[in-house]
């Protein structure tokens, strides 16, 4: 079973809007065990997305298009695959209802152009559009299948997870069924070579690392008809990872690093104070974005300046003279100032240089500290982190959750 995405609008040729859908399908597709061997982007031009259907029919078996399927005349998605597959665009009643309900229903006129959308081609299957007007369609022919769906993603998701996935499921007879390991504190290129072996010699179930955000995530997909004989394979596969490398994974649901440790924390009944200078907030924000954090969460302060750090934290002045606001020790006083304020169980401080500019020989940009104090002991990290501002800024505080997990 084989694929092709197809995203129509010249707006993505112009690079007005990012191609989103063509990943989104992308990662369905291939959770469904589906070879997405290509993907197009094509203007809305009715002889350019005619030859690109073409092209798609004769190379693959499933084409899913996105876009063009608006009441406007640049919006000649569907009249074009009509004409490409033979079909007459047949007006279906349904369809027309759920368009006049829906200007109804919002008190907004509707013009005769909204009706060109209850148009379909003949004998296809219409999937019902429940956040905007335009229907989308599945057309089966005798080598291909053609699945037609709006551009706007709030409207192709829910469309795509309401009607096209059990009609591809039902096509595809081996299921597939994965499971990510997620780790931390260790290097992509070191997971790859430790687990070599492992990744070489396996066919079913396969195994991938990539690397995302200062983490590596391991997929493991199976392909099998059951359910638990998947299971199985994929169990069997986790152990020997962990064999490997289990001290670094962090998970094997879908959680985040934040989301594993707040729900350890709070299992633990531990609580948790926060101190960002450089991160201005975005450690807090990644926390405190994952529901229940409430228990575990107490306090947080952007201590940018010097006085702040002296203010809030108690910081002492002798300490920010002799050593700098970047270093060990500030870190360090920086953690204990939280505990000793906030009465919490643990608590995270980050110091550094995130640049573009700021930065000596001594303390080059990107040199970042980062403390976590717990049960009495204050450990503080030395890193070296490269990249933009943006970049050194996320490192951070991927590395302080993963020193605060730890
Ligand atoms: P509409 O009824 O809104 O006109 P449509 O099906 O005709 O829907 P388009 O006109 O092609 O779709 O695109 C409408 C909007 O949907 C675009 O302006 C863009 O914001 C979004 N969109 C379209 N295609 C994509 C895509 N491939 N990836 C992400 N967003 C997209
Ligand atoms: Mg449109």
């Amino acid at each position: 079973m084989t694929a092709e995405i197809i995203a129509i609008g010249t707006e993505l040729l112009l690079g007005d809007i990012l191609n989103t859908n063509a990943r989104y399908l992308s990662r369905q597709l291939a959770d469904m065990g589906i070879s997405v061997y290509y993907q197009s982007v094509v203007g809305d031009n009715v002889d350019r997305l005619q030859e690109t259907i073409e092209n798609a029919m004769n190379r693959t078996s499933i084409i899913i298009t996105t876009g063009g399927l608006g009441p406007t005349t640049d919006d000649l998605s569907k009249e074009t695959i009509a004409q490409v597959l033979g079909l007459p665009l047949i007006e279906h009643e349904e369809s027309k209802k759920r368009i006049v309900d829906f200007f109804k229903q919002r008190d907004i006129p509707m013009t005769e152009n909204n009706l060109k959308q209850a148009y379909i081609p003949e004998g296809a299957i219409v999937l019902e559009n429940d956040n905007g007007t335009a229907p989308g369609f599945i057309v089966k022919t005798k080598n291909n299948i053609i699945i037609v769906l709006p551009g706007p993603p709030s409207e192709m998701v829910p469309m795509f997870e309401k009607g096209v996935k059990k009609e591809l499921k039902k096509l595809n007879e081996g299921v597939i069924f994965s499971r990510t390991l997620k780790l931390c504190g260790i290097g992509e290129s070191t997971v790859a070579n430790i687990l070599q072996d492992v990744i070489d010699n396996q066919t079913n179930p396969t195994i991938a690392p990539y690397a995302k955000d200062g983490e590596v995530h391991l997929r493991i997909t199976a392909k099998t008809n059951e359910e638990s004989k998947a299971i199985k394979l994929i169990d069997a596969m986790e152990q020997k990872v962990a064999d490997h490398v289990g001290e670094y994974i962090y998970t094997t649901d879908e959680k985040t690093l934040e989301e594993t440790i707040v729900h350890i924390m709070k299992n633990k009944n531990l609580t948790l104070s926060v101190a960002e200078s450089c991160t201005g907030g975005l450690l807090s924000g990644r926390i405190i974005n994952c529901s229940g954090v409430s228990d575990v969460y107490k306090e947080g302060f952007i201590t940018y300046s010097n006085e702040a750090k002296m203010k809030y934290l108690g910081v002492r002045k002798d300490t920010l003279e002799e050593f700098g606001a970047v270093s060990e020790e500030t870190a360090r006083e920086m953690a204990e100032g939280l505990i000793d304020k906030c009465d919490t169980s643990a608590s995270i401080s980050i110091t550094g240089i995130a640049g573009p500019t700021g930065g000596t020989e001594e303390k080059p940009i990107g040199l970042v500290y980062i403390g976590v104090s717990y049960k009495g002991v204050t450990t503080v990290k030395k890193c070296n982190f490269y990249g933009n501002r943006q970049k050194i800024r996320t490192r951070a505080v991927v590395e302080s959750l993963i020193m605060l997990w730890n």
